[in-house]
């Protein structure tokens, strides 16, 4: 009878994350195949809190304690599919939260380099991760402003917390021809998201899509 109701119990989410992926994905204009495959895949009720499972499918961001969310669903696949990320790809993550963008893109690319910067948030994504088999991602805790030099340089880097200004290390280590999404702005309830391609030492800036986020911080002592 329990191995039933597991079985069932995983079926039902498997079956709304097909949902989710079709009618708030798909229905809203985003065809980038290896983004829709990974959020067919990713188990996203697992990286919520136990109380908030069954809402995980749902069109909204979720608490994850520490005053921080987890994206809405179509914003996780938004950014992913803009970055046109690829099998080969070294990936650089700003802001792990609960490590459910970290599990979407490690799906599609070699290597996911992702730093938190609230410890105990950064320490559950690691152990989510490691149980889930995600041995592609590095979690560190720490102040992402200064990226990860030694695992530099990416080709896609993706930042889900908000800044005023677009860190200059962040575009240091940018490969060339590589992407980088990031909300920018002053103003916490608008938010740009700019896509930022490194054409060897120019960086051309698109505006994608209004939207918010949370803040970017910064460790104390530092400016
Ligand atoms: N990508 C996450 C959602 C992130 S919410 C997910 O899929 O669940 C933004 C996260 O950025 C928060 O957890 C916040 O603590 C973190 N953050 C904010 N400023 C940061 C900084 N300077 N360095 C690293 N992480 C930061």
């Amino acid at each position: 009878m329990l191995n039933m109701a597991i079985c069932f119990g995983q079926d039902d989410y498997l079956s709304k994350r097909k949902v989710m992926v079709s009618d708030q994905i798909k229905a809203r204009g985003i065809s980038h195949k290896p983004t829709l495959e990974a959020m067919r895949k990713v188990p996203r009720h697992l990286f919520v809190p136990k109380g908030l499972m069954s809402s995980a499918y749902l069109d909204t961001p979720l608490p994850i304690g520490h005053e921080q969310t987890i994206s809405q669903p179509y914003i996780v696949a938004f950014m992913t599919s803009e970055l046109r990320p690829k099998p080969k790809h070294n990936a650089l993550e700003i802001g792990t939260g609960s490590g459910y963008q970290a599990a979407v893109l490690a799906e599609i690319v070699d290597s996911v380099y992702t730093i938190e910067i609230v410890e105990p948030l950064g320490l559950e994504a690691k152990s989510r991760l490691d149980k889930l088999g995600y041995k592609n991602v590095k979690v560190r805790i720490g102040d992402g402003y200064n990226g990860w030099p030694e695992a530099a340089p990416f080709d896609l880097i993706i930042v889900t917390a908000a800044v005023e200004k677009v860190p200059q290390p962040l575009l240091d280590q940018l490969k060339d021809g590589g992407r980088l999404i990031i909300p920018v702005g002053p103003i916490p309830e608008f938010r740009m998201l700019q896509l930022i391609t490194r054409r060897k030492d120019k960086f051309i800036t698109k505006n994608k899509l209004p939207v918010r986020f949370v803040p970017f911080t910064r460790e104390k002592n530092k400016n």
